[in-house]
């Protein structure tokens, strides 16, 4: 199969052809938008539930492409990971997330998504510090967003490597807690300060009440083990209340604020009247 070419093709469903070229299309812009420095970041707001006030921001990454228009990182990240524009892509993140950061005022935390493949080498100690270093921020607020799914191999080398990433003075938070595999033990594996509930868990809250359980639980694990807890994709009011109700302190999603462009970051902090 490897030598032949156009002949291959036959064996496949129709279309299999186009699907490829599409995919290298998209490839080939991806390394275009970052050389034409394509990419921004939107900022969304996460609040403090007890001083209420935004407490913090989450940076996700936006690709406007001139004729495509505005591409999701659902569809480009996992391309990105698949080839070695993931590095490239997350050290722009860390630096734009970290230079903003550092102008925005008080205590306010920015939170930057690191890509499981980031965290295949050491070089993303590198590329944190090289960040953190160039915008002077203060690295105790910027928190690294973990997903379970980075954690499933390698542990000794993770462990470590998450451990050298902590030593910066960042703080660790495990993403879209609840929907690995081990969920549990990679709380007691890893050093995390915080714990992100996925939306999964709180979208259910209003229509089953073992979710509100769920919910409840983990946030109670936190509080025990000396971490905080952030409720995902809050989108309605009384997915706002069950939150409260349970204890949860920190909460982000729709009903509190949309991703938006630093400018208008800048604005919700003046708004709260925040320091
Ligand atoms: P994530 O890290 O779990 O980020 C949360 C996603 O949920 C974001 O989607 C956010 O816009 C969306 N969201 C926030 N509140 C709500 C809500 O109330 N309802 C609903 N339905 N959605 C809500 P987004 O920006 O499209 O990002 C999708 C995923 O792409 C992220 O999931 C993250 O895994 C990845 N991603 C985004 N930016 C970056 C980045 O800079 N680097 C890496 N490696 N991954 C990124
Ligand atoms: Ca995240
Ligand atoms: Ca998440
Ligand atoms: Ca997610």
């Amino acid at each position: 199969a490897k030598a032949s070419g156009r002949g291959v093709s036959r064996f496949f469903e129709p279309g299999i052809e186009s699907k490829l070229y599409a995919r290298l299309e998209l490839e080939r812009d991806l390394r275009a938008a970052l050389a034409a420095e394509q990419f921004e970041l939107a900022y969304q707001p996460v609040f403090d539930l007890v001083a209420d006030r935004v407490c913090g921001f989450e940076a996700l990454i936006r690709w406007p492409h001139p004729e495509r228009g505005l591409v999701s990182p659902a569809e480009f990240i996992p391309l990105a990971e698949e080839t070695e524009l993931i590095g490239e892509i997350g050290a722009f993140v860390l630096n734009r997330a970290c230079a903003d950061a550092a102008r925005l005022p008080g205590d306010v935390r920015i939170a930057v998504n690191l890509s499981p493949v980031q965290l295949r080498t050491d070089d993303i100690v590198d590329a944190v510090a090289s960040a953190l270093q160039r915008s002077g921020l203060d690295p105790r607020r910027l928190e690294l967003e973990i997903t379970e799914s980075a954690l499933l191999e390698d542990n000794e080398r993770i462990a470590t490597l998450l451990e050298r990433l902590r030593g910066l003075g960042t703080r660790l938070v495990l993403d879209d807690f609840g929907t690995g595999y081990s969920s549990l033990s990679y709380l007691r594996r890893f050093p995390f300060d915080k714990i992100k509930i996925d939306q999964s868990f709180v979208r259910e809250m209003t229509t089953r009440s073992n979710c509100v359980a769920i919910v409840g639980a983990v946030v109670g694990l936190a509080d025990e083990l000396g971490m905080t807890a952030t409720a995902e994709g809050v989108e309605t009011a009384d997915q706002l209340d069950l939150v409260r109700q349970v204890g949860c302190l920190e909460a982000q999603g729709y009903l509190l604020g949309r991703p938006k462009p630093i400018l208008a970051a800048f604005e919700l902090l003046r708004g709260a009247g925040s320091a």
